[in-house]
C-alpha cells in the first residue's frame, strides 16, 4: 500500500519507518523493511501496527545505508508476518503495491522450475522472476526490463539486489511512484508526502516508467526501455 526506498549515505532503517508512518493514513495490516548491509539482505517484517515493526527492529536491527520498506494492505494472502513485504530470494528483495493478476500462472511456472515460494501473495512471483534472471547472470536493469512486460495488473515496485547495494530499481504501472532528490541521496516513494522530511525535489514517474535510483541521482526509462527525461518539481509537501 505504501512504498519508500532510500539509497543513502547514512543508516536508513529509522528513516524508512518514518516514511511509512507518513503513509499510515492509507491504511495497512502489516509492514516490513529490507536493507543491504555488508553484502547481506537484512529483512524485518511484522504483522499489525508499525510499532510492532519498530519493536522487531529494536530487537533485530537492520543496519545499512540503503533499503526499501512497505506497508501492506493485503489483497492476496492473509495479513501475516510471512505474507508481509518485502518478499525475497537469496539475491533479490522487493515491495509491491497493487495486484499481479496473472500470479497463478507465474507461480505455476516458477514451481515447475523448482523454485520454492514462501508466501501466499501475488507479489512474491515478481521477486522470483527477477531473481531467476539475475542468477543466470543478467544485470538488474535487464532482468527488470524483461520481467515487467510479463506482469498483468497494477503495480508500483521497489526492488533491491544483494549484489548491487548501490541501487534500487522502481517501476510503476497503475499505481503512483515518485523519485525524490536529496543531497548525495536519492529516494523512491509512493507519494511526495512520504518523502517530505527528506526532500521537496520530486519527479512523478509516468505510466509504464521504471527507474534506476542511485545515490547520485536517477535514470528513468519508459516502458519500451528508452531513457527519458521527466520534470523535477517542488512538491510543496510540508515536512
Ligand atoms: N497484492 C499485494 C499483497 O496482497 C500488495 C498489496 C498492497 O498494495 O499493499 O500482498
Amino acid at each position: 500500500c505504501g512504498i519508500i526506498g532510500i539509497v543513502g549515505r547514512e543508516a536508513v532503517a529509522e528513516r524508512l519507518v518514518d516514511g511509512l508512518r507518513r503513509m499510515e493514513y492509507r491504511g495497512y495490516d502489516s509492514a516490513g523493511v529490507c536493507t543491504i548491509d555488508n553484502g547481506r539482505l537484512v529483512r524485518r517484517r511484522a504483522e499489525g501496527k508499525l510499532n510492532n515493526l519498530v519493536v522487531e527492529l529494536a530487537n533485530n536491527p537492520a543496519p545499512g545505508n540503503m533499503g526499501i520498506a512497505h506497508t501492506r494492505w493485503a489483497t492476496h494472502g492473509a495479513p501475516t508476518a510471512n505474507n508481509a513485504h518485502p518478499h525475497a530470494t537469496d539475491h533479490v528483495a522487493l515491495v509491491h503495491n497493487g495486484i499481479i493478476e496473472n500470479y497463478k500462472e507465474l507461480r505455476a511456472e516458477l514451481r515447475e522450475d523448482g523454485r520454492r515460494l514462501e508466501s501466499d501473495t501475488d507479489s512474491e512471483v515478481v521477486a522470483h522472476l527477477i531473481s531467476r534472471l539475475v542468477e543466470k547472470g543478467e544485470t538488474p536493469e535487464k532482468a527488470v526490463a524483461e520481467v515487467l512486460p510479463r506482469l498483468r495488473g497494477a503495480f508500483a515496485l521497489a526492488i533491491v539486489f544483494r549484489e548491487h547495494p548501490e541501487m534500487v530499481i522502481g517501476a510503476r504501472r497503475g499505481s503512483p511512484l515518485v523519485v525524490g532528490y536529496g543531497d548525495g541521496e536519492t529516494y523512491l516513494g509512493s507519494d511526495a508526502l512520504a518523502l517530505a522530511p527528506l526532500t521537496q525535489q520530486i519527479t512523478y514517474l509516468e505510466e509504464g516508467d521504471w527507474v534506476v535510483v542511485r545515490r547520485e541521482g536517477a535514470t528513468i526509462y519508459d516502458e519500451n526501455g528508452e531513457e527519458v527525461e521527466r520534470e523535477i518539481r517542488s512538491s510543496g509537501a510540508s515536512a
